[in-house]
């Protein structure tokens, strides 16, 4: 899919680039898909707290992993020489020395995700055979996880918005970052503190999610059958 892109449609990552995610076209969710993911994120009645989180923490693992392949050979060690969302740099930690080091961003991506799934198939965090349990540990482990996609999420945000938009995609990718914000809402695993680099578009995107649920799009308005924004709203 990045194949798609050439060259000269390369923005630079400078960090004083327009937030696109923030404009008219970038605000945009799956039609189809407004109001649910608030509803999916809660955990169903009668359901373990502990499997609960283990089954998402392995959707978004997918979810996550999908969004950034949209992107993954654009982002390089030229492109983005570090792991950063705006202004804000995020050091990679060595689990074994507890060093920090300034990687390039898709090092850094691609370290997190590679450990991620390396703890998703290990029985003694993620128990699947019988005999194993969930550690203590569980929501302390499940924290360092959700940080992590965070901060992949918000890279992809503040430095490769404008790729997604160009493959006509920035719909899902908000669907599935909707869906996690409301989902670390939910059960406490991401302060505030760690939202911050996309505070003002999670304001927004849960907004234009309420609002879409009050006032649905008309069906003969000229827009993307399957995507709604707040322009929809406001051209008809
Ligand atoms: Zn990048």
């Amino acid at each position: 899919m990045a194949a798609l892109f050439r060259r000269g449609d390369r923005k630079p990552t400078a960090n004083s680039e327009k937030k696109l995610y923030l404009q008219p076209e970038g605000l945009v969710l799956v039609y189809n898909l407004v109001g649910q993911m608030y509803e999916i994120s809660k955990l169903p009645p009668h359901a373990d707290v502990c499997e609960w989180l283990a089954t998402n923490t392995l959707s978004f693992f997918n979810q996550i992993n999908t969004q950034y392949e949209v992107v993954s050979e654009l982002c390089t060690a030229s492109t983005c020489p570090t792991m950063s969302a705006g202004s804000i740099t995020y050091e990679w930690q060595d689990g074994k020395n507890k060093r920090h080091s300034k990687l390039p961003a898709k090092e850094y991506i691609d370290s997190a995700l590679t450990m991620i799934q390396k703890q998703l198939q290990d029985d003694s965090i993620f128990p699947t055979k019988f005999g194993y349990e969930f550690p203590p540990a569980l929501f302390q482990i499940m924290k360092k996880i959700y940080r992590l996609y965070f901060h992949i999420l918000a890279h992809l945000y503040h430095h490769h918005f404008h790729e997604y938009q160009l493959l006509r995609v920035q719909d899902c990718l908000n669907t599935v970052f909707l869906h996690f914000v409301y989902f670390v809402q939910e059960f406490q695993l991401l302060d505030s503190r760690e939202l911050s680099p996309l505070e003002d578009f999670i304001q927004r995107l849960i907004s234009l999610d309420k609002d879409l649920q009050k006032h649905p799009p008309q069906d003969d308005h000229d827009t993307d059958p399957v995507s709604a924004s707040v322009v929809a709203k406001t051209q008809n």
